[in-house]
């Protein structure tokens, strides 16, 4: 199996990064100036301004994104950025001397605010400009809703707007006026990392999400019509001489949105030297005109090289992208390995997002109408990381969640999830008052502990836990009195009532027949609440296999776990429904040593494994410290280069050896799959789970701890 087969490609990003580089080339060199002032202001002031909002938004769209919001991929862009900046600097500096630059007044001053905003350089500005806007789009992705920190991001472009191409509308204005002057004080141009960048970092980070994924045609006729208003818009503006400047439009906005969103649709061969030498040559082609003229002028070929204005262009373009590709391929041989993930270095759990939708879609379906779909995510949503799951099943349309502890709920409401939060476990009364804080229900788990929230008088929501015949948590259906009082209590808002199948996952006689009862005695008990006038909030049975076997029960919500993540608790289990699960959750580690040991040695702990021939063993960085159970030791086994890898001895806290013998050509690094993504292998959850005597469920939520989480479709890009 190739993996990096299946990730995704951006290929159109790639391609367009190279072309956005040359309409920058454009703008600095006036490709049309020779033939016609109008055709060259359309090329450059205005189809050539998507050139940097393109390079932001490519930013954007891999460093604000939810689901790897760590700090250090933030501070790694702004270190990388800032060396560049810092190397463009000093490359520049013979340029700077020749203009004069560090004569003349106020060295410091303009010093400093060239190098916080203008750049030493004409076209350096984009630089600190990425750093800023970076920061400033983080911040606001982190601390606000999304439409929110659109908004604010929206509003600085506004602001920026108006120093920009619609100055003249505000020239007139003595106060606004007066604030833009202060404005021009710190900086040249709002076309910075304050109002134009972090716009764009957003709108990159958002369709970096793939929440608002549009369609082919709709972008492209998004695109057009936004590229034609954006033509009309900055001719009028153009025509009635109100540009101070002409990086920012009103419809640049919808216009990248869409040219980005269309540019998605194109995955494929990656091109990585594109990419790289895209950026650099938007840094040298400065350097390449300067050369040029000087070369130009030694040989006596000004009129062509340099005069012709198109043909000047060219030979831009030619030396820049002369010198970019081969530096680039360059760097890429020799420069710092990239292409894989820091958090594939070791070992890591990773996400199939695609199969996440598929799985909760197809669940859905077979759910009767009306009912929803509640998405258990206790226990970092079964070992697959809370975040990564509930927030992308959010993004699909699911408004109700369930958890175990008030913790998790909690730490739901702080990743940003708004739906509803139902805790299925004991919270302590005491805390009532962050239940109604974070706005989370809570599960009354018996009569008495319904007494005692009730009694913090503290409004909170809640679920009534109706124990049918599995004696843990709820109170007995025959208890009607008490579950009649609950509904009186003044301060618990009841807006659930529901009960937990014991057997459900069982087709034998005997089970269906006490599930049945259990059913009954639920739906007994709702019956007696209607006929003494009280209203039925909503209500839920049915778990996964609760759904599986029983599928006609109408409730309210069907509260799936396990077959959300595609997988059942054992394998080979009868089940009426038979939807088409996709396995959401791979575990891979990586070969980090090999070593050969011969016939008659031992490895490991105990010494429980002997080679019976000389061997080749093959040490994965993986243990029962990050959740791999160690009743697997000389059991089951890893996929290496698409073959069977047994494991060799016992598993350790952090470490697991394999025999790896019979593989050829295993090498260091390889990835090793431990548990696969796919249903009915040999390596399969449930499979994995037999062999370690328990169920999936178990062996899932046990990933929890240590494993850092990849999704999948961004592991090709990080
Ligand atoms: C964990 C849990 C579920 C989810 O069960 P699955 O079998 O994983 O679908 C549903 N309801 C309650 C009360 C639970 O504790």
């Amino acid at each position: 199996m190739s993996e990096s087969k299946s990730w995704n490609r951006y290929t159109g990003i790639d391609c367009f990064r190279f072309a956005a580089a040359l309409l920058i080339v454009a703008i600095h060199t006036s490709p049309l100036a020779s033939y016609t002032q109008t055709g060259d202001f359309i090329l450059t002031r205005i189809v050539a301004r998507v050139g940097v909002p393109f390079f932001l938004m490519t930013s954007g769209f891999f460093l604000i994104r939810p689901y790897q919001q760590n700090r250090d991929r933030l501070k790694q862009f702004v270190k990388k950025t800032a060396l560049i900046y810092g190397a463009a600097i000093l490359l520049y500096v013979p340029v700077n001397l020749y203009n004069g630059y560090f004569s003349g007044d106020g060295l410091l001053p303009r010093l400093i605010q060239d190098l916080v905003f203008d750049g030493t350089l004409y076209h350096l500005w984009y630089l600190p400009a990425a750093i800023l806007g970076a920061v400033i789009a983080w911040r606001l992705a982190k601390r606000y809703s999304r439409p929110m920190a659109l908004a604010i991001g929206g509003l600085l472009y506004l602001v920026g707007l108006f120093g920009d191409s619609y100055y003249g509308v505000i020239e007139d204005i003595a106060l606004v006026k007066g604030f833009y002057g202060l404005l021009f004080q710190v900086f040249d141009h709002t076309r910075n990392g304050l109002f134009l960048a972090p716009i764009f970092f957003l709108l990159g980070g958002m369709l970096g999400e793939g929440k608002q994924a549009l369609s082919l045609g709709k972008s492209l006729w998004g695109f057009g019509i936004s590229f034609v208003l954006m033509l009309a818009e900055a001719l009028t503006l153009h025509h009635f001489q109100v540009q101070r400047h002409d990086s920012m439009y009103l419809f640049l906005l919808p216009c990248m949105y869409f040219l980005f969103s269309a540019l998605l649709h194109w995955r494929g061969a990656r091109m990585p030297l594109l990419r790289d030498s895209s950026l650099l040559i938007y840094l040298i082609h400065p350097m390449v005109i300067v050369t040029l003229r000087l070369v130009s002028k030694k040989l006596g070929l000004q009129e062509l090289l340099v005069e012709n204005s198109l043909a000047h262009f060219l030979a831009v373009c030619l030396g820049s992208v002369a010198f970019s590709v081969p530096a680039a391929a360059l760097w890429e041989r020799l420069g710092p390995k990239r292409g894989r993930p820091a958090d594939t270095n070791r070992a890591w759990i990773e996400l199939n997002p695609e199969h996440l939708a598929h799985n909760a879609a197809e669940l859905q379906q077979q759910m009767p109408e009306g009912c929803r779909l509640m998405a258990v995510v206790k226990t970092e949503a079964y070992g697959h990381g809370a975040f990564a799951i509930a927030s992308r099943l959010e993004q699909m349309g699911v408004e109700a969640f369930a958890v175990a502890t008030l913790e998790e709920g909690i730490r739901l409401r702080r990743y940003g999830i708004r739906g509803e939060i139902l805790v299925l476990g004991y919270t302590s009364p005491g805390r009532a008052r962050e239940l109604k804080k974070y706005g989370i229900t809570q599960t009354l788990i018996d009569f008495t502990y319904a007494n005692s929230l009730n009694r913090q008088g503290m409004a909170v929501k809640c679920h009534i836990k109706i124990d049918t015949g599995m004696h843990r948590l709820g109170i007995s259906s025959q208890e009607t009195e008490k579950v009649k009082r609950i509904f009186r209590m003044k301060n618990l808002k009841i807006t659930g009532i529901y009960t937990h199948l014991c057997c459900a996952d069982s087709r034998g006689c005997r089970e269906e027949a006490f599930t049945r009862e259990q059913i009954r005695r639920f739906q007994g008990l709702l019956e007696e609440l209607i006929s003494s006038g009280i209203t039925v909030p909503k209500t839920h049975i049915q778990s996964s296999y609760g759904l599986l076997n029983y599928p006609e029960l109408a409730c309210d919500y069907v509260r799936v776990g396990i077959a959300l993540y595609g997988v059942l608790s054992q394998p080979g289990r009868d089940t009426r429904l038979q939807p088409k699960l996709k396995p959401v959750m791979a575990l891979k580690a990586r070969v980090v040593l090999l070593r050969a040991v011969s016939a008659g040695e031992t490895v490991g702990y105990g010494r429980t494994f002997t080679a019976a021939r000389d061997s080749r063993i093959a040490i994965l960085p993986i243990g029962y410290g990050d959740g791999l159970p160690r009743s697997l030791s000389n059991k089951s086994g890893v996929m290496i280069r698409g073959q069977y890898a047994p494991v060799a001895g016992r598993i350790c806290m952090d470490q697991l050896a394999v025999d790896v013998t019979e593989i050829p050509g295993v090498s260091l690094g390889d990835v090793a799959t431990v548990i696969c993504g796919e249903t009915d292998a040999e390596l399969s959850a449930p499979m994995v789970a037999e062999t370690a005597e328990t169920i999936s469920n178990e062996l899932l939520c046990r990933m929890g701890a240590r494993l850092p989480v990849v999704v999948r479709s961004h592991l090709g890009q990080i």
